[in-house]
């Protein structure tokens, strides 16, 4: 397939992971899609921004999920352009909390993946993470086209089963492993938060959602921290 390397700059809520490409994107003009987060600041370019997106449904500063009811979460698959409305509508609170556990095995695979993950106390997956992906590699077909001339991809469109939605986040993080956009996906180093963002800087070494919010929090509580250390050693 071919890598779409900016982000998109429609509204246009039809287009799926698919997307549009842009490459001279100017990303502080761009209007994200309505299945990313309005909080979004550090979006990934597509279609990694859609694993990013299923990722950051979840946002654990404000307390707000947009897979929390079943129907929430068929909304939001099918917005996503991930899933076809009548597999959404077939789709049992056994599949979606299946893809809430999908959730977070691929938050935890992107702490995983950034330099920092062992002093961000980001342990290696273990069964819980990997778990719920290989229950889902165990149901899902690979959506692939093998086109006339000869290319593999991603099939274009939703999928008709919601393991295949599911399995298209995975192979879409092959991807960007391949192509190296990976490392830039990072979780929040705020335990409290870990929220998924991308890292543009120059130096790839940034550390926080937002620090305004996250970083200076806990660079706060670490100076504290030293701080009453520095007074009281035996602590
Ligand atoms: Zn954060």
């Amino acid at each position: 397939m071919t890598y779409i390397k900016a982000i998109l700059v429609t509204h246009d809520q039809s287009i799926g992971f698919t997307g549009h490409v842009k490459e001279d994107a100017n990303l502080s003009t761009m209007t994200l899609p309505a299945w990313v987060s309005e909080l979004e600041d550090k979006p990934a370019p597509m279609p990694l921004l859609l694993v990013q997106s299923f990722v950051n449904t979840l946002d654990r500063d404000n307390e707000t999920d947009r897979l929390a009811s079943d129907d929430d979460a068929r909304a939001w698959l099918i917005e996503a352009g991930l899933l076809e409305a009548p597999a959404a509508a077939r789709t049992s609170t056994d599949g979606l909390n299946l893809a809430r556990q999908v959730r977070e095995s691929i938050r935890a695979l992107i702490g995983q993946g950034q330099a920092e993950a062992a002093e961000l106390g980001l342990a290696e997956l273990g069964p819980a993470e990997l778990g719920p992906l290989n229950t889902l590699l165990a149901l899902a077909q690979p959506p692939l086209d093998v086109t006339p001339d000869g290319q593999v991809r991603l099939c274009s469109g939703p999928a008709d089963r919601l393991a295949d939605a599911l399995v298209i986040l995975l192979l879409i993080i092959r991807d960007a492993q391949a192509d190296g956009s990976w490392e830039r996906l990072k979780l929040c180093s705020n335990p409290d938060c870990r929220w998924a963002f991308y890292d543009r800087s120059h130096s790839r070494r940034g550390q926080w959602c937002d620090m305004a919010t996250c970083g200076n929090k806990i660079k706060n509580r670490n100076l504290r921290a030293r701080r009453a250390h520095a007074q009281d050693p035996g602590k």
